[in-house]
């Protein structure tokens, strides 16, 4: 057997390839590839900006696929069977280091893995990401089984809905009550929005621009009470009275330097501001003054590691439609373009996912052809 995927050779460089299919090992999983999602670090990695990235690559880490073979170790462990379908978290760690045996740091781990990025496929079994028909789950993955009713689109969705629990109630602290301002409506601005409304927070306000309609639509359905559009209104007045009072917390994922002041500015004395988007390398001039008299903390730091069963019981919930993040689809072929449109997004498009099952393609949403 045979399994396609897309190879970047080189920064810069992608073409299709096929590999041999091997047997999965005593504890690995052999998974037949459902949807994958592309992730704004998969550009970083395309282009070359990624360190740990190793060539030639297969990339994609956020991904959902049917289990299509089961070595015997692995059986045993995680209880699967043909048939099912498993979302690996995209880091595998060491599992014996200092980091991996502190909760919501194994992505610290001076030897992690990471699906998509540091695996390449130029050595046997070759197939380590989303962009192939086939992928090899090895030894030590971290495999989250997805019920049946789950949609691919969302499921695949799983480490990003892990991200969103990080910020919200590892980083965030959050719970039930607490006045929150999510400022980007991005994916992670969106899954943001649904976690912490699965914590019971609330009120919460939602920053975006006037050209994020279409995020905003999805943001309305999915249960946002306070939009604001940062280019029309005054965010620093708005906020207080639309929240009753200053937020306890303000989670910014968008890394606009300016975002980032009005985040502090906006944060209650003795609140916290969490921090998670990347400015580019871009600096962001902060008056450390006025965050010791104001005793406020600000938390900065990575992805899920630790939060992704509560990201997976939340989408098989079904409360809210996560595979509707997924607005832009392409195919297995097309995933120049769709790393194009995730680069220079298109009015109205939220995230850009490959399926590889023609049924799977929503007809209306058929970007790729
Ligand atoms: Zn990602
Ligand atoms: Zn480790």
């Amino acid at each position: 057997m045979q399994a396609k995927a897309m190879v970047v050779t080189a920064p810069g460089r992608i073409e299709a390839a096929a590999f041999p299919v091997s047997a999965p090992g005593p504890g690995e999983v052999l998974v037949r590839t459902r949807a994958t999602s592309v992730c704004a670090t998969d550009v970083k990695v395309f282009h070359g900006g990624v360190g740990r990235a190793r060539f030639p690559l297969i990339m994609g880490h956020e991904f959902v696929g049917e289990v299509i073979a089961v070595g015997r170790e692995a059986a045993g462990r995680f209880g699967l069977r043909e048939g099912d379908r498993v979302t690996p978290e995209p880091y595998i760690p060491c599992g014996r280091c200092a980091w991996c045996r502190t909760e919501h740091h194994y992505h610290n781990c001076p030897d992690v893995r990471l699906y998509g990025v540091s695996m390449p496929c130029d050595r046997p079994p070759h197939l380590f990401g989303g962009y192939a028909e086939i992928v090899t789950l090895v030894d030590g993955s971290l495999l989250h089984r997805v019920a049946p009713e789950t949609p691919d689109l969302a499921a695949c969705l799983s480490s990003v809905v892990g991200n969103a629990f990080r910020w919200v109630k590892t980083l965030g602290r959050m719970g039930f009550g607490e006045r929150l301002v999510i400022s980007g409506v991005g994916s992670q601005g969106l899954c943001t929005l649904a976690a912490a409304l699965a914590c019971g927070v609330g009120p919460i306000v939602l920053l975006g621009l006037a050209a994020d309609e279409a995020r905003f639509a999805l943001a309305r359905e999915f249960g946002a009470e306070h939009i604001l559009a940062v280019d029309r209104d005054n965010a620093l007045e708005a906020v207080p009275d639309l929240l009753g009072g200053a937020p306890d917390v303000v989670i910014e994922t968008s890394g606009a330097p300016a975002a980032i002041r009005t985040a502090i500015r906006l944060v209650r004395p003795s609140g916290r501001v969490v921090v998670i988007g990347l400015s580019g390398g871009r600096e962001t001039a902060v008056a450390f003054d006025d965050l010791v008299w104001r005793d406020v903390s600000v938390v900065c730091g990575k992805g899920q590691a630790g939060n992704v069963g509560d990201a997976v019981r939340l989408i098989d919930s079904r409360r809210f439609a996560f595979e509707k993040i997924n607005n832009t689809i392409f195919r297995l072929d097309d995933l120049a373009r769709a790393l194009a449109a995730t680069e220079r997004p298109p009015a109205g498009f939220i995230k850009a996912a490959v399926v590889f099952d023609a049924e799977n393609v929503p007809a209306q949403r058929a970007a790729g052809r």
